[in-house]
């Protein structure tokens, strides 16, 4: 379960509307040697303990990293990007058993993270944001869906500048839009009717607008739902947006046309595709 672009949003408009101005008491984490010895969790208990006595003054999302601003110029930075489960706990709820982070702030209520898969939970400096990968790729130039500079305009002339397929221009460390992970990318192309080996320098303009109004449309409906459905929200309220690409719709019939699905290797992963509806 991959938490993409329209989820990291609705986590942090959850977490900006309830953790906003909460102070920190302490911090735990438990069971993460492995994720830090592979740099997923900052490397010392220390590195969070810089949190503790710190009010929490706004919690922002770009791509799929969440970024919690403390005061003191002081920062969380999560990206549950291949699975990860963020909690807010009320005052004497019960707490999960598994965590990887727990925040306890000064009113009793408590914030949990578990990452699933790959992801990062980083306790950075302002001037230390710049040493993560994700941040430096997400908080970029790069615009998010939702975005006011992400415009048909920008992102027509963003795709003529890109020479390789569909999937490595719109996915990934080179991507010119941020948040889009495999996931969404294989419901836009079934949505916009294009074939993701295309090049993305060679749409038409008509695919190009076909293309640009799936990502919107996709990404509205997404924060609608709350989510996809396998994803958990700060609630522990599952998402009820149903993706209608993935791999083991290979083999099945398309829902529009009726053709069968097909799987094809793309990019280090798969794409499942209608090869009517996709040329
Ligand atoms: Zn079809």
């Amino acid at each position: 379960m991959s938490v993409e672009f329209a989820e990291a949003h609705l986590l942090s408009q959850q977490m900006n509307s309830e953790l906003t101005d909460k102070k920190v008491a302490a911090c735990k984490l438990a069971n993460c040697t492995k994720f830090q010895s592979m740099g997923f969790i900052s490397p010392y208990l220390s590195n969070f303990e810089r949190l503790c006595g710190r009010t929490v003054e706004a919690v922002i999302c770009r791509g799929n990293v969440v970024r919690v601003k403390f005061s003191d110029a002081q920062n969380l930075l999560l990206a549950p990007e291949y699975g990860g489960i963020i909690l807010f706990h009320k005052k004497d709820s019960p707490i999960p058993e598994k965590f990887h982070l727990k925040l306890d702030f000064t009113d009793q209520t408590a914030l949990t993270v578990l990452l699933t898969g790959m992801g990062i939970i980083h306790a950075l400096a302002d001037n230390e944001l710049n040493q993560s990968y994700l941040y430096r790729r997400d908080f970029s130039q790069t615009p998010s869906p939702i975005d006011k500079n992400f415009t048909l305009d920008s992102f027509s002339e963003a795709l003529l500048g890109k020479t390789v397929n569909l999937k490595t221009a719109l996915v990934g460390k080179d991507a010119i839009i941020a948040g889009l992970g495999n996931c969404a990318f294989q419901d836009v192309i079934y949505r916009a009717g294009i074939h993701p080996k295309q090049k993305a320098s060679e749409l038409t303009k008509a695919e190009q607008q076909q293309l640009y109004d799936a990502i919107v449309s996709l990404t509205e409906q997404r924060l609608n739902l709350g989510g996809k459905t396998q994803f958990i929200d700060l609630y522990g309220q599952h998402g009820k947006y149903e993706p209608v690409m993935y791999s083991a719709m290979a083999g099945k019939l398309c829902g529009v046309c009726g053709t069968e699905i097909i799987k094809l290797s793309l990019g280090g992963g798969h794409c499942c595709i209608c090869p009517s509806c996709q040329k």
